[in-house]
């Protein structure tokens, strides 16, 4: 029996695997492709996380596609809207039926003799979870890796002393259970991300006995925690007055603008935008409210990841005293909640560890070329969507300072213009080579977040400069990768039968 071959492999039908669907549909229509997910779902993220309150931390019309503007009343959307959105944008493009669930990728090889990578996945069956998976093969001559950032089978808890004598239920957001109830019960939450400023509101009693009795935020230190309208009314106004094609790009530039010119801000004048920060803050929580211990963090913005309130609910929830955050260090849990280090004690029936996720590069896919392991973590990545000396892969990595989905349309367009010259002028290997010794790496998230500290070794680097630098900036991007001609000096396109092609002069922005 033949092995398959497809022209493109993407791996995963999360928002950007769907999204590189749409690309390689619309762009490549000659290319033959497949979506292998390793879940029995759509939407990866979106799918996955069923934690109470569930949204979007930042708007959706730059999470949205570029291609299918997001029209729905709130700018701050909950998960099942995103979902949907995901589902629908598959279904109505016919995406959906590229999809072959429950393939995980496993291994992939490159051949540079055949110019191609050669795949292995595991097919599970899911009415047989406790089958040994099928072994499936096929080549493909390039992989676009849609796999998120993070491991789908566990988040990160650390082994906090005496969980185990712990009587009540200890929950991760990463798997919550479906019938958890929690109304009139006594919950902490550990954390101080986005994911606790999402639940703990979200599981405060809105008055009515159906939420808890009490939320604590249990958090070590603190984090900058911002409110922003769940709505936003010129985006609506726009979207009233003009045709989608017109209010979408609009809405999108003036939304990516809006965070880079504040994420800027907070670079350039740290003190300055602490102390509008800290202004807000005071209009928004009660008299005499201890902001100093509880939501001035010793960072500067943006330094880590800005959480995002919306509509204020998190400071609605303590100002009414359903929420209280208690800034502390855990001592041990006991028979009955937490004691902390300063001797008090919090009563728990429930605690959830919302402590973060266990980051996971190109989906725990082991990657080689010419059955060489690739080392991922000494690989500079190219225009951050590629691996230097890695033929014919490409990464969906978004932003840690804006809308993920921004990078990825950018990618995606990038990608298909690749392989649009490919297809063109018949060379069927494109790497990115370094040929500039000067290029010294550097750490790939910019981030201080122990999420991104604790992964760093297992990431690749960027580079001191383009193309191997990540700039996190969409502007930047929009020249290095839009405006950019895929021959840049850099890419080197090749056949195994055919010396390499020197590329033309670079034209991508430094
Ligand atoms: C709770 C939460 C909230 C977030 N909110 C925001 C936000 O508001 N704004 C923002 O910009 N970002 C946010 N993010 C980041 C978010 O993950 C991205 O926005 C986006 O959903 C990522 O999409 P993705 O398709 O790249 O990855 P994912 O959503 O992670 O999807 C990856 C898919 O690949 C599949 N997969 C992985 N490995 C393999 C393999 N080896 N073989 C086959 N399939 C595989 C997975 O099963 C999954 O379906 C959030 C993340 C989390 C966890």
């Amino acid at each position: 029996m033949s092995t398959e071959h497809l022209d493109v492999l993407v791996v995963g039908a999360g928002l950007s695997g769907i999204g590189a669907g749409h690309y390689l549909q619309a762009e490549c229509p000659w290319a033959s492709y497949a979506i292998f997910e390793a879940r029995d779902a759509i939407g990866g993220t979106w799918d996955l996380f069923r934690y109470p309150g569930i949204r979007s931390d930042s708007d959706m019309y730059t999470l949205g596609y570029s291609f299918r503007p997001w029209t729905g009343e709130k700018s701050i959307a909950d998960g099942a809207s995103i979902l949907e959105y995901i589902r629908e944008t598959a279904r109505v493009e016919g995406i959906d039926r590229k999809i072959r669930f429950n393939h995980r990728v496993v291994t992939a090889n490159w051949s540079t003799e055949d110019a191609r990578w050669e795949i292995t996945a595991e097919r599970t069956d899911p009415d047989r979870p406790d089958a040994a998976p099928e072994r499936v093969e096929l080549t493909a001559g390039f992989v676009f890796s849609c796999s998120g950032y993070y491991r789908y089978d566990h988040g990160y808890q650390p082994d906090f002393p005496g969980m185990d004598d712990f009587a009540g239920e200890i929950v991760h957001p990463q798997h919550w259970p479906a019938d958890l109830d929690y109304a009139g019960k006594q919950v902490v939450v550990i954390g101080s991300g986005a994911t606790a400023v999402t639940l703990v509101p979200s599981m405060a009693d809105p008055g009515d006995g159906s939420g808890a009795e009490h939320v604590t935020m249990l958090q070590r230190s603190p984090s900058y925690v911002v409110s922003m309208p769940a709505k936003n009314p010129l985006a609506r106004l726009l979207q009233r007055l003009l045709p989608t094609r017109l209010s979408g790009p609009i809405v999108k530039w003036m939304n990516a603008l809006g965070s880079q010119g504040f994420f800027q801000l907070s670079q350039r004048f740290p003190g300055v935008v602490k102390k509008l920060l800290r202004r807000r803050l005071e209009g928004l929580l009660p008299e005499g409210y201890d902001i100093d211990t509880h939501f001035t963090p010793s960072y500067d913005p943006w330094d880590q990841r800005v959480c995002l309130v919306p509509d204020g609910d998190l400071f609605r929830a303590i100002r009414d005293g359903s929420v209280s955050v208690v800034t502390d260090h855990i001592d041990t849990f006991t028979e009955t909640g937490i004691r902390l280090r300063s001797g008090r004690e919090l009563a728990a029936d429930i605690v959830v560890t919302a402590t973060g996720l266990e980051l996971l590069f190109i989906g725990g896919i082991e990657a080689s070329v010419d059955g060489e392991p690739v080392d991922i973590a000494s690989k500079l990545t190219y225009k951050g969507m590629m691996l230097e000396g890695v033929p014919n892969l490409a990464l969906a990595i978004g932003y840690t300072n804006a809308s993920w989905t921004l990078k990825c349309d950018l990618t995606c367009d990038y990608v298909t213009r690749m392989l649009n010259h490919m297809h063109d002028t018949g060379l069927r290997q494109a790497t990115p080579v370094n040929a500039d010794s000067s290029v010294t790496p550097a750490p790939l998230l910019g981030l201080s977040s122990g999420y991104i500290q604790r992964a760093a070794d297992r990431f690749p680097k960027q580079g001191s400069r383009m193309p191997w630098q990540v700039h996190q900036s969409y502007l930047r991007d929009y020249r290095a990768l839009k405006r950019s001609e895929v021959t840049d000096g850099v890419m080197v396109f090749s056949n195994p039968t055919s010396p390499a092609v020197e590329a033309e002069p670079a034209t991508v922005a430094s």
